[in-house]
């Protein structure tokens, strides 16, 4: 083995280089960054081929003194840290004072700066980390810098960059990330002397929002705050209506630094559960301001990634924000007709509207949240002992039509656990109807037509309401509460039925039976790849247990890597839910019209199925007013 060496400060550069500067637009974020560090209230970028062949960056912030222009560019100096302490509360976007160096390791640069008490400024050239002497030059205050032929001496390195719109992709979002994050500070963007981006200062990020993505995203996100204790939540989801084949239009910002956060990521996921369509992404712009020291940011070179002190009390919070504004939002589609000045003069009426929505919405979820809180088994012990509901249940109840003339398939949907369990005692809902918002819950006069939409009079309008989807999404509501409360009703097979399935299959089967239980399915290894269902969901009779088995173990194997609990769990309700619900061209009776209607608010989303398809489309009287040219 040869001896060891310590390495000269050029390779050490190298190496480092190697971590923090990938790319182009690795470039542009350190110096924007530092410019940003500078306090510069105005930044300037301009990229040549990509920025393969030159990089700009001028910004108006405090200048380098000309004595310190060398060390700017050495490794391991910075103006940002001063003692290791300092590490534990950074409050700038750098502190590792490795970028400049690294830069000038891999590039040909020019540094101009000025502070703004010097009355000249200074120039420094660089090339593949030797310094030319300092010179001086005439100069704005602030700061210029200017890179070239980025990794001309590291062939390897400039063999992995890609075409000159992909790499001036990657300059563009790592700008767009900037300039959100930091809206009141002016920034343009040129690429091969054309103007891509000018972004006046402004005081919120939904100008720039509507700058980078357009007006109708800007439009439709949802505004959310929240503190808990130092940490503040704030920013923009996107309605359900707005989402995306992947998770690349999630920003995240942690006191105005880009990061990404799989933890934090998850909690998104989680709240708009059953509100997109699956394999949708939702739209977020989220920023969290907590103190410095609750966080470590030198846990990766880019700066990326982050580690948080309570990194689970922030996906609780994330969580329960997003929840509480979707509870208290409406998030029905609204068909929209509407033109520009027609939105305009609807807008006080809307808001007037929405408040009195929210407010109902409001009384609504606490009534839910008492439901919940109740303790589970005190209903089912009355249900079961045939006694009186409690006082809650009865006064929110939905009228149900007299039992012999309710037909059998909606059951399910009429109101007590009794009723849902065909007959036989209530064993595990402790769920009670919940109460109903007044002004949503009149709709008078529905009718079926082509025998899948039901249409019915609203407050302000109209509602056209897909009649499986809503039933489903009813159903899918019950019975994630009552597994969520302990399982399903089962009903068991005086026989029980063997079911042949593939090995994987089977060993898949084998492997969640006791998820499977609580769906009411109890199944047993038979042998070989054969297993043995003896119940299941009671809520299904008629329906063959075979197929009920076969079906669930479609959703069980379609996954392909291992879902998490709760998505399986849940894939296996919606399964459940689906082959539940009435079908589209299914006939209804008027009384089963009338039942479907009333319970359209027992959901908690109801705009909603469980596959992310919206239930109903509402039609506001104003739109039509405006259609029919009333205005
Ligand atoms: P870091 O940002 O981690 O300190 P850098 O290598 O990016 O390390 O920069 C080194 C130092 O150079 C900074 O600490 C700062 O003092 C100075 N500097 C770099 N860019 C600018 C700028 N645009 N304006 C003022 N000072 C700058
Ligand atoms: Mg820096």
């Amino acid at each position: 083995m040869p001896s060891i060496q310590q390495l000269p400060p050029s390779v050490v550069n190298k190496i480092a280089a190697g971590e923090v500067i990938e790319r182009p637009a690795s470039v542009v974020k350190e110096l924007v960054e530092n410019s940003l560090d500078a306090g510069a209230t105005r930044i300037d970028v301009s990229v040549e081929q990509g920025g393969l062949e030159a990089i700009r960056v001028v910004d108006n912030g405090c200048g380098i003194a000309p004595g310190e222009l060398n060390l700017a560019v050495a490794s391991h100096a910075t103006s940002k840290l001063r003692v290791a302490d300092d590490l534990f509360r950074v409050q700038t976007l750098g502190f590792r004072g490795e970028a400049l160096a690294s830069i000038a390791e891999v590039s040909r640069v020019t540094l101009r700066s000025r502070t703004a008490a010097a009355e000249a400024g200074a120039e420094l050239e660089v090339v593949a980390g030797q310094a030319a002497p300092i010179a001086p030059c005439g100069c704005a205050a602030g700061t210029a810098i200017e890179v070239r032929n980025l990794f001309f001496n590291t062939p390897v390195r400039r063999k992995f960059m890609r075409s000159v719109s992909t790499e001036m992709g990657h300059v563009t979002e790592a700008l767009t990330r900037l300039a959100l994050a930091h809206p009141q500070v002016h920034f343009s963007l040129r690429h091969n002397q054309r103007s891509l981006y000018e972004l006046p200062p402004c005081d919120n990020p939904l100008a720039r929002i509507a700058h980078f993505f357009g007006r109708e995203l800007a439009d439709a996100l949802l505004w959310l705050e929240s503190r808990d204790g130092d940490v503040r939540l704030s920013g923009y989801v996107g309605h359900p209506s707005q989402s995306r084949p992947n998770n690349r239009m999630q920003y995240l910002f942690l006191n105005g630094r880009s990061i990404r956060d799989r933890s934090l990521g998850h909690a998104l996921a989680e709240a708009y559960r059953g509100l997109l369509l699956t394999g949708r992404c939702p739209v977020s712009f989220l920023s969290l301001e907590l103190p410095p020291e609750l966080v470590d940011v030198n846990v990766h070179p880019t700066k990326l990634e982050v580690r948080f002190q309570d990194g689970g009390r922030l996906y609780s919070q994330l969580l329960g924000t997003l929840r509480t504004k979707f509870l208290t939002t409406d998030l029905t589609h609204r068909l929209d007709a509407a033109t520009a000045e027609g939105r305009e003069a609807g807008a006080a009426h809307d808001a007037q509207r929405a408040a009195q929505l929210r407010s109902e919405l409001v009384d609504w979820a606490k009534g839910q949240m008492a439901d919940w809180q109740a303790p589970a088994g005190a209903a089912n012990d009355q249900a079961a002992n045939g006694q009186a509901a409690p006082a809650h249940q009865t006064r929110f109840e939905v009228p149900l039509p007299p039992a012999a003339a309710a037909p059998l398939r909606l059951t399910p949907l009429v109101g007590s656990a009794a009723a849902i369990n065909g007959g036989h005692a209530g064993n595990g809902s402790g769920m009670a109807p919940h109460p109903i918002p007044a002004s949503v819950s009149r709709a008078a006069g529905a009718l079926q037509i082509h025998n899948r939409y039901l249409v019915a009079e609203t407050a302000d309008g109209v509602a056209v309401i897909d009649q499986h989807a809503l039933h489903e999404r009813i159903l899918y509501e019950q019975l994630r509460e009552r597994v969520l409360a302990g399982a399903l009703e089962a009903q068991h097979l005086l026989v029980p039925e063997p079911v042949d399935l593939c090995a994987s299959d089977a060993a898949a089967v084998l492997e969640e039976r006791e998820l499977l239980a609580k769906l009411g399915i109890k199944v047993e290894p038979f042998g070989g790849d054969t297993v043995l269902v003896s119940s299941y969901p009671a809520m299904l009779a008629g329906s063959s247990p075979v197929e009920i088995l076969r079906a669930l173990v479609e959703r069980l194997t379609s996954g392909g890597r291992a879902p998490d609990r709760r998505d399986l769990l849940d894939e296996l309700l919606h399964s459940l839910a689906c082959r539940a619900a009435i079908k589209a061209g299914d006939p209804l009776s008027p009384e089963e019209v009338a039942a479907l209607i009333e319970q359209r608010h027992l959901a908690q989303d109801s705009h909603h199925c469980p596959h992310g398809r919206p239930t109903e489309l509402v039609f506001t009287r104003e739109d039509l007013d405006r259609q029919f040219k009333r205005t």
